[in-house]
């Protein structure tokens, strides 16, 4: 099986804005610091895998920009393939303003820009690279029917796909996912796609259940400083995280997902890729900003050690 990983999704630039406190309606607030920073969901996944050093192709679009220029060679720079990262014409980049607070709590909104333009069509162009990977990630900050096509194609060529439910949709159509090997929400995600609540382990886990139930083979749902939970036929396996002093939580998951993915394309081994995505992640949120964040596989067995 190809240990080569595809990413089909998004990227953004982060404007990092490190608050005090979210400024009321009319209200303008000083804040300490800000910073800008390469992100979006699957460029993030696809970076912290090849920080790993796992090989990476990437299909997704950038707009015409310094931002989408940016982008190119931060990809480019980090040894991604970016055969499949194109521009589109007159279009502004994915940006993601990013407000983080003193405790590391944070809020984002997402302009998709670009993304919004990487169609099923795209994925078909990209069809012989795509083949050569052994797992493909996806995310939701592209079309859907992009997703769909793409899971729909996976299935078809017998590739492995990880879809990441996030940001939550709430018409996200479970009926068309259901090929996906691993479906990895964390606990919000899970809440809106079952309409069940997921606060607890016990929550999601009979949340996750419910999806196994619909069809879906694996979801692993992360928990946060709880860790990660996997449901699939047998019994539910929880992996704890590390306990860190979390500075930044931004692109935890995105963390856990791309150190997952590149550990599972090796190993073939779901609870042994867990826990070393939730050790991956616990040491990236301990710095700030997101793809900045995630640790090269040096740095990363030190911080195992
Ligand atoms: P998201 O970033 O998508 O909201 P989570 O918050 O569930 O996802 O975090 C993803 C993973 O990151 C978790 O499964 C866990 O392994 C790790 N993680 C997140 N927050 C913490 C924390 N406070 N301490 C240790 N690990 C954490």
């Amino acid at each position: 099986m190809s240990q080569r990983i595809g990413v089909v999704g998004s990227n953004m630039v982060d404007l990092i804005s490190y608050i005090d406190r979210m400024p009321r309606a009319g209200e303008t607030l000083a804040a300490p610091s800000f910073s800008m920073g390469h992100g979006g969901k699957g460029a993030n996944q696809a970076v912290a895998a090849a920080k790993l050093g796992a090989e990476v192709l990437m299909v997704s679009r950038v707009g015409e920009d310094l931002f989408g220029e940016g982008t190119l060679r931060n990809l480019g720079e980090l040894g991604i393939d970016t055969r499949h990262v194109r521009t589109v014409p007159g279009q502004q980049s994915g940006v993601a303003p990013i407000f983080v607070e003193p405790s590391g709590e944070n809020r984002i909104l997402i302009i998709k820009g670009a993304n919004e333009h990487l169609l099923p069509a795209d994925v078909d162009e990209a069809a012989a690279d795509l083949r050569q990977c052994g797992l493909i990630l996806l995310q939701l900050e592209v079309p859907l029917e992009t997703v769909y096509h793409t899971i729909a194609w996976a299935a078809r060529e017998g590739i492995e796909v990880l879809l990441n439910p996030a940001p939550a949709v709430p018409d996200l159509d479970v009926s068309r996912i259901l090929a996906a090997s691993f479906l990895v929400p964390n606990q919000t995600e899970l809440a809106i796609l079952t309409g069940m609540p997921a606060d607890t382990p016990e929550q999601a886990e009979a949340a996750a259940r419910s999806l196994v139930t619909r069809g879906l083979k694996t979801v692993i749902v992360t928990l946060g400083a709880e860790g990660a939970l996997l449901v699939s036929d047998g019994p539910a396996v929880h992996v704890p995280s590390l306990r860190v002093q979390p500075h930044d939580t931004t692109g935890a998951g995105d963390a856990f997902i791309g150190a997952f993915a590149q550990h599972y394309v090796r190993s073939r081994d779901v609870a042994a890729a867990m826990a070393w995505g939730a050790s991956y992640a616990a040491d990236a949120i301990t710095r700030p900003g997101t793809q900045k964040a995630f640790a090269d596989l040096t740095a990363f067995r030190r911080f195992r050690e």
